[in-house]
Parts: C-alpha cells; sequence; structure tokens
C-alpha cells in the first residue's frame, strides 16, 4: 500500500517548505497542489477567461494540460509543456488564483488529477483541501499554522528575492483577501481536518519541523 501524507493550511504558513523536506527525506514524491491552481490561473489570464462564462471555462479546462518534472534539484510545473515554475508566482496569478480555485468545474479537474497522482506511490502534497476532499483517508495530515505577520514577512522576503516589487501592505492585502475566499467557497473549504495534527510553525526552524512531522510519521 503506498502512504499519503496531506499537509494543508492558509496561504505562506511554510507547507510547501515542510513538504518538500519531508519528500525528500522519505523519498516520496512532492506535489504541490497550489501551483496547479496557479498554471490553470495563469491560463486563463493569458487567454482572458471570464470567470462566469462556464462553457469557456470547461472549453478551458479541456485544453489545459498540467505536469510535474524533476529538473535539477526541484520540480518544474510545465503548462502545456512551457516551464511556468517561476510566472505562477509573480504577484498578477497571486492576485486571481482564489477566484480561479473557487470555481466547481476548475476543482473538479484539478481534484481529479491530484487523486491520480497519489495511486500506486508514495506522496507528500500541500494544500488547503488535500486531508478534506482530495484524500480524506490519507495516512498523515498535518494543519499547519502561522501568526499573520510571520506569514506576511515570509512571503514578502520571498517575493523581494526574486526582484518582485512589492510592498508589506499589498502582501497582507493578498493573504487576508486569498484567506477569505479559500474558506468562504462553496466547494472545498479551507478547513482543519478532524483528524489532523496541528503544527503551528510560527516559532519553529524548519529542522523542527521536519523533526515533529518526522515523528508523526514514525507514529
Ligand atoms: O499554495 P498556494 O498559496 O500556492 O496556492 C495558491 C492558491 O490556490 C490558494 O490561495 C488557494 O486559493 C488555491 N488552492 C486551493 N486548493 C488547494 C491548493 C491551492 O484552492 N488544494
Amino acid at each position: 500500500e503506498n502512504f499519503i501524507i496531506a499537509i494543508d493550511g492558509f496561504s505562506s504558513c511554510g507547507k510547501s517548505t515542510v513538504a518538500k523536506a519531508v519528500a525528500k527525506k522519505l523519498q516520496f514524491v512532492f506535489i504541490d497542489s497550489g501551483a496547479m491552481y496557479r498554471a490553470v490561473t495563469l491560463y486563463f489570464l493569458r487567454h482572458h477567461v471570464n470567470l462566469d462564462d462556464t462553457e469557456k471555462i470547461n472549453a478551458a479546462l479541456e485544453h489545459i494540460h498540467i505536469d510535474f518534472v524533476p529538473h535539477a534539484d526541484k520540480m518544474c510545473m510545465l503548462l502545456n509543456g512551457e516551464d511556468v515554475s517561476e510566472e505562477i508566482r509573480q504577484m498578477h496569478v497571486s492576485e486571481k488564483v482564489s477566484e480561479v480555485s473557487a470555481i466547481k468545474e476548475v476543482r473538479q479537474a484539478l481534484v481529479r488529477q491530484q487523486q491520480n497522482l497519489g495511486k500506486r506511490r508514495n506522496i507528500v502534497m500541500d494544500g488547503r483541501d488535500i486531508g478534506t476532499t482530495v484524500f480524506p483517508d490519507a495516512d498523515l495530515k498535518i494543519f499547519m499554522t502561522a501568526s499573520p505577520d510571520v506569514r506576511a514577512e515570509r512571503r514578502l522576503a520571498e517575493l523581494l528575492a526574486k526582484g518582485e516589487e512589492v510592498s508589506m501592505e499589498e502582501i497582507k492585502q493578498n493573504l487576508a483577501h486569498r484567506d477569505h475566499i479559500d474558506s468562504t467557497r462553496e466547494e472545498s473549504p479551507l478547513r482543519q481536518a478532524e483528524d489532523a495534527i496541528v503544527l503551528d510553525n510560527s516559532d519553529l526552524t524548519q529542522e523542527e519541523q521536519l523533526e515533529i512531522v518526522l515523528n508523526e510519521y514514525e507514529k
């Protein structure tokens, strides 16, 4: 039987950092489900898909092909064969991704793909609804939290390091905006699974977080 680790939580709680470290340590496949929503968002932006037009949305979803390919030490996200790993992190995508992720048709298509990615192999997947909707029977569920200030500071450092011009105010607004939409949408809103282990990492180093998850894995 394969082993599935689900890591959920609000934006910029450090989910993917922990997920990557755990996957590396256990030699599991890491899958960033948020990157998939970001890729769909990028496609919708490029093709001017109107978010109220269900027919256009369905047609667009038929044309979207998402792949994860290992490249050097990281995973590249391919959107119809093009490496969009960098572009999907940019602010123009972050600003729209929660609206796109709230669309029922988008969620259904991506949840199906995510479930397929978890077949017959050990994975660590991070996102918002992994332990509740995508893999309700996941072997280990972690729900990550961190204080709003810590989250905003992490996000700011990340974007500045990439040379994006962005202010603390913009970041805070974007995080609050995404939290709100993610937790109030109709289709599989962000919430903590009953059997999830809560990990507040506001004051934990990456090594400490890794150790906590590995301990839970070994239980
Ligand atoms: O994880 P990340 O912040 O990159 O995800 C971007 C956005 O994608 C989130 O703000 C959320 O709106 C959406 N998302 C989602 N369900 C997931 C993963 C991400 O709705 N499983």
